[in-house]
């Protein structure tokens, strides 16, 4: 029998993922920019993705950030907690992500039961219909792993312990309040770990157990 050549020329990505690649397309980091220019010195271990993406990923405009940062945790997140669901069926992700939108909706009941015995006589306005919708088209155009950020950290960012997340906090983004989760630590600690389950179910295919051993 002949052997399988299992590299072709169209598997670059496969031989040269990175830690920030599990997740790849939807829930991967950022492209890594040494990558991109030729070369990552980080290889394996770089917390940036390392596969190619088609396009830039879309960020939203100040607009909606500001809308966004504007709201209740909890208005927030059930905002765009539907808008995660869709995107992730259209992806073919719906129940790869079964736990961890069970999770999140669980985490969004929890916000609301704490948030309402804290101030019970809340005067929290909810967007106006028209920024809502118009910060929906924003949110609609990006990856799953932006989308959750927004929802959870009201950043682009979502923290969740891979190397380039810490790097990014050396950077001085851990100081950014915006950047805090709403939750209960061990909420928090359940949203990221259902995350991290899924970046690794999405990605076992083509990394070697070695990156995973790095990622847990
Ligand atoms: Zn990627
Ligand atoms: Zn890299």
């Amino acid at each position: 029998m002949a052997s399988q050549d299992l590299m072709t020329e169209g598997d670059n990505n496969l031989m040269t993922p990175s830690v920030g690649s599990l997740g790849h397309p939807e829930f991967c980091r950022r492209p890594c920019i040494f990558f991109a220019a030729g070369s990552c010195n980080n290889y394996i271990s770089c917390g940036y993705c390392h596969c190619e993406h088609e396009k830039r990923v879309t960020h939203l405009d100040r607009r909606n950030r500001e809308l966004l940062h504007s709201m209740a945790a909890p208005d927030r997140l059930e905002l765009l907690l539907p808008l995660l669901e869709q995107r992730l069926e259209s992806k073919g992700l719906r129940e790869v992500a079964g736990e961890l939108l069970q999770t999140l909706q669980e985490a969004l009941q929890e916000l609301r039961a704490t948030s309402e015995q804290d101030r019970p006589e809340d005067s929290k306005e909810p967007a106006p219909k028209s920024q809502s919708s118009r910060v929906k088209s924003g949110v609609r155009k990006l990856p799953c792993i932006s989308i959750l950020g927004w929802a959870v950290r009201a950043s682009p960012v979502y923290l969740s312990g891979l190397p380039g997340d810490s790097a990014d906090d050396e950077d001085g983004l851990g100081g950014d309040q915006a950047l805090k989760s709403p939750f209960s630590r061990a909420t928090d600690q359940r949203v990221t770990d259902a995350l991290n389950q899924l970046r690794a179910g999405m990605s076992t295919a083509i990394l070697t157990d070695d990156v995973l051993r790095i990622m847990i």
